[in-house]
């Protein structure tokens, strides 16, 4: 395990939570998305990121205590008023170091909407497998992962959904989090 491996682990596993029952959010919740994920999307933009990664649109999402706390459940009434989607994205900020709200929504609308579920990670697969835990619980979740940073240095605008190279989007088997293929 290199260094980068450590600090991103200790970073998911040392992350402040959200109240229980509660989400932080950088922004509203967004629908009929077709640029984060596979179909017609709502979108979720959590807020607190550590990865800092140079050249991030959005740096105003890395402050774990910016952003607005959320009831789940009132995501949960929102999401269920909103006609057309075939899924939900979790964008950020780093949706992984609210693993366990994360979780929570990405449970509920795979069962009781029937939507799949995607989400983007500055981790690594590999990062988020090794610190376990809830994080790894959010991962099972989910129908697919983009992983890894944004690296400015092999940044692509040609890429599907994604914004650099290193960039993978790993779709999974729900309920265990084994990658079923990858693009
Ligand atoms: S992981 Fe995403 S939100 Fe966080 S710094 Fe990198 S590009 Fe920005």
């Amino acid at each position: 395990m290199n260094d980068w491996d450590k600090i991103a682990i200790k970073n998911i596993k040392t992350a402040p939570q959200p109240p229980e029952g509660y989400i932080r959010l950088s922004g509203p919740l967004e629908h009929d998305n077709i640029v984060n994920g596979d179909g017609l999307r709502a979108i979720i933009w959590t807020q607190g990121c550590p990865n800092h990664c140079k050249g991030c649109q959005n740096p105003e999402t890395w402050d774990y205590n910016s952003g607005v706390l959320i009831k789940i459940e009132d995501i949960l009434e929102e999401l269920k008023k909103i006609p057309g989607q075939t899924g939900l994205t979790f964008c950020g900020g780093e949706p992984f170091v609210q693993p366990k709200a994360c979780r929570e929504i990405s449970e509920y609308v795979r069962k009781e909407l029937g939507w799949d579920v995607w989400s983007f990670s500055g981790f690594k697969y590999e990062q988020i497998k090794e610190a376990g835990g809830e994080a790894w619980e959010f991962l099972k979740s989910l129908d697919a992962l983009i992983d890894g940073p944004f690296i400015l240095s092999q940044k692509d605008l040609s890429l599907k959904f994604r914004g650099s190279k290193n960039q993978r989007i790993l779709h999974l088997e729900h309920g265990t989090g084994k990658i079923l293929s990858m693009e």
